[in-house]
């Protein structure tokens, strides 16, 4: 069992590598043929990379974070976001979540990329990722779960009229991905993507010594970490603040 674990974990890693290297082409404007046919190099000395280097997490762990031949730096979002999707992935199959989930997470593993780095996300690609929501929304029909996300995605519309908060395209993800959960899982996922952004935001402004209004949130992260909890522990969490509460 331990074996099809490690295989899972690995299936998660691979592809977020595959998926960050994609997107660095695309931003760095290859060719399409290029994006799949040429081989990795260090963007420094432009040396190409073995195998071992690009083997997800291990590539940096035995190099030690630098390029091997010329010490260059790697980026430290590489090795951490392979290793966070190839949790998500073993998290899911423990939890025998259901096949769609996967694709939705690796969608907004792309979106996190962009919102991370531009702090926004592409029209078309929020677009896509709605009506892919709303296709899956549809395969697993069950109206008691539209409700909620439309109240609470008109009203932060209407919050963002008056006063800029979230901004649009993270409102469309909240209503895409809040029709795919439970009632219980969509409370937890909301508050739990508040909670977190803000503790970070709050680190974020002590840390870098900057005003509350220059702090720049990407949401997208955010909202994909408390997409997974709420999806795997959502019911669990909700009767445990239930409890708590004495309701
Ligand atoms: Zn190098």
């Amino acid at each position: 069992m331990i074996i099809t674990y490690m295989c899972i974990f690995c299936i998660g890693a691979a592809l977020a590598s595959f998926i960050n290297a994609t997107l660095y082409r695309i931003e760095k404007k290859f060719k399409w043929k290029e994006l799949l046919t040429q081989s990795s190099h260090c963007e420094t000395c432009k040396h190409s990379l073995s195998w071992i280097d690009l083997f997800p997490i291990l590539g940096f762990l035995i190099n030690q974070g630098k390029c091997k031949y010329c010490g260059a730096k790697i980026n430290p979002y590489y090795p951490i976001s392979e290793f966070l999707l190839g949790t998500v992935f073993l998290l899911f199959f423990l939890y025998s979540i259901s096949f769609y989930f996967y694709i939705i997470i690796l969608f907004l593993f792309v979106l996190s990329n962009y919102d991370i780095k531009e702090f926004g996300i592409p029209k078309n690609l929020t677009h896509i990722f709605l009506g892919l929501c709303l296709l899956i929304f549809a395969f697993t029909f069950d109206i008691t779960k539209i409700y909620l996300p439309v109240l609470i995605g008109i009203s932060l519309l209407i919050i963002n009229l008056l006063k800029k908060s979230f901004g649009l395209g993270d409102i469309l993800l909240i209503l895409g991905l809040g029709i795919l959960l439970s009632k219980e899982q969509f409370v937890i996922f909301f508050w739990l993507s508040v909670i977190i952004a803000l503790l970070y935001s709050v680190v974020f402004i002590i840390v870098k010594k900057i005003s509350i209004k220059k702090a720049k949130v990407p949401m997208v992260p955010f909202l994909s970490i408390a997409f997974v909890i709420s999806t795997v522990y959502g019911e669990e969490i909700w009767n445990w603040v239930l409890k708590y509460l004495q309701i």
